[in-house]
């Protein structure tokens, strides 16, 4: 791989990547048309959206190629997904690029921060796939994809992006910490990568100067090795600042070590080992700690979700909050549950029918990537049910002429007597909130929908 060249090459799709996906994000509107249908394949090129099809579906999707591709791609180049295509490392990789310039002096420490941590990644790996394993789909929001899909959608409705505020600032600080060891995408295929065709390997004419090392914004390049490590996202910064050109885009085996190469230090390697250890075990009891309060005391009451939604348990293990549902709602009438209800239910959609109603347009179930809304026809939509509390109610408590709960209702479901007296036909309710809604009621409604 000829390096300027390949890196003008990364750049423009890095920058491709990031402004398409911004766009089409805040394209995405009632009804969604093609910019959805892009949206989904990018998600979908995401192994771990197909984790988590496979298990609360238990069927292959038709879309298994798209994660497919990914990981055939990083079996023969490593990690080219999130080096070139990812929009959230592009975006961590021009913050890398201010941090470098702007803490140039602290550089040797942050390669050493980076080489100390990066070699946890598997442990992470593996207390991911645990707490993937029980339940949580929290896994799955800190993909990329989804993750940034989340943070935009927050901006775009106002919100600040707070935790991508804080990825970039330990960018910024850390280089690409989080690239390298804690996004779940990027650990799964390092993990592939470990078997890849082709990378960067280190020749004998090396002169041990170290500039791959400051160079490699996750730390994968190394003198002690004869290749670049799994976690290489072939960008070629290696091989563009190698003083000796001992750096070369090669076959990777054999994989053994070019006996000029300077030996790896072995106390260094034991005492990455003991961090390692003690990293494992606390993030191990942190994550165990999060699951199980996730799905004790994070659990909140049920509330209203939106149409075509899984029933409640397993809505919250597939939804991986990207947001879309609420970005794509005509009538704002979706809104993310906030950390004040729970784990389990933070940044999930849903309705507070006091406040807007659903207008049944059925967008969510056309933009939702991960299938925790389902495309349900309409009149098979049953989101909750209408209760009416008649000791609230005008028409009934004091004989006043109202029926506007029955007007409002779009599916019928409301009928009235001879006195305009409401009554609900419940086979024919979708829960909506229309009613509620639009009740004339100060404070509490008379009729109330109910969550499922
Ligand atoms: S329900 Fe679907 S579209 Fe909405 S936030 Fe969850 S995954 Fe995204």
């Amino acid at each position: 791989m000829r390096s300027k060249q390949g890196s003008s090459w990364r750049y423009m799709l890095q920058l491709i990547s990031v402004v398409a996906f911004v766009m089409l994000l805040a394209s995405l509107s009632y009804p969604p048309g093609r910019e959805n249908w892009l949206l989904q394949w990018a998600s979908r090129l995401d192994p771990w959206l197909l984790l988590s099809q496979l298990r609360w579906q238990q069927a292959v999707p038709a879309w298994v190629w798209l994660p497919l591709l990914t990981v055939t791609a990083t079996l023969l180049w490593g990690r080219v997904f999130c080096g070139w295509l990812c929009p959230l490392g592009a975006m961590l990789m021009w913050t890398d690029k201010i941090g470098k310039a702007a803490f140039k002096n602290m550089s040797p420490v942050r390669v050493q921060i980076l080489r100390t941590v990066q070699p946890i990644r598997y442990y992470w790996l593996l207390v991911l796939l645990i707490v993937f394993a029980l339940g949580s789909n929290w896994v799955i929001f800190l993909t990329p994809f989804a993750l940034f899909s989340h943070e935009l959608a927050r901006v775009l409705q106002g919100y600040m992006p707070w935790l991508l505020i804080g990825i970039m600032a330990g960018t910024l600080l850390f280089s690409r910490l989080w690239c390298s060891v804690l996004c779940p995408t990027g650990v799964l295929l390092s993990l592939a990568a470990r078997l890849r065709l082709f990378g960067y390997r280190i020749a004998g004419n090396c002169v041990y100067c170290e500039q791959c090392a400051s160079a490699c914004s996750v730390g994968a390049a190394s003198v002690d090795t004869a290749v670049a490590q799994a976690g290489c996202l072939a960008c070629g910064d290696c091989h563009r600042v190698c003083p000796a050109k001992a750096i070369s885009w090669q076959h990777r085996w054999p994989s053994g070590k070019d006996s000029r190469l300077v030996p790896a230090d072995g106390g260094a390697a034991a005492k990455r080992q003991g961090s390692r250890r003690q990293f494992l075990k606390a993030a191990g009891a942190v994550a165990l700690a999060a699951a199980f309060w996730e799905k004790t005391v994070g659990a909140a009451e049920p509330v209203l979700r939106p149409p075509g939604s899984l029933p409640a348990p397993d809505f919250t293990a597939v939804c991986n909050r990207c947001g879309r549902c609420i970005q794509v709602c005509p009538g704002k009438a979706l809104q993310p549950m906030p950390i004040t209800d729970g784990l389990t239910n933070f940044a999930t959609p849903y309705i507070i029918p006091r406040q807007s109603r659903c207008d049944l347009c059925l967008s969510c179930q056309e933009v939702c990537p991960t299938g925790a809304i389902v495309q349900v026809p309409l009149d098979k939509v049953r989101m909750g049910r209408a209760i009416l509390d008649k000791s609230r109610c005008i028409a009934w408590e004091e004989n006043k002429l109202c029926f506007i709960c029955g007007e409002q209702c779009p599916v019928l479901a409301i009928t009235g007597d001879e006195y305009h007296r409401p009554t609900i036909l419940l086979d024919k309710c979708a829960g909506c909130g229309s009613c509620e809604n639009a009740c004339p009621v100060a404070g509490e409604a008379a009729i109330r929908v109910l969550p499922q």
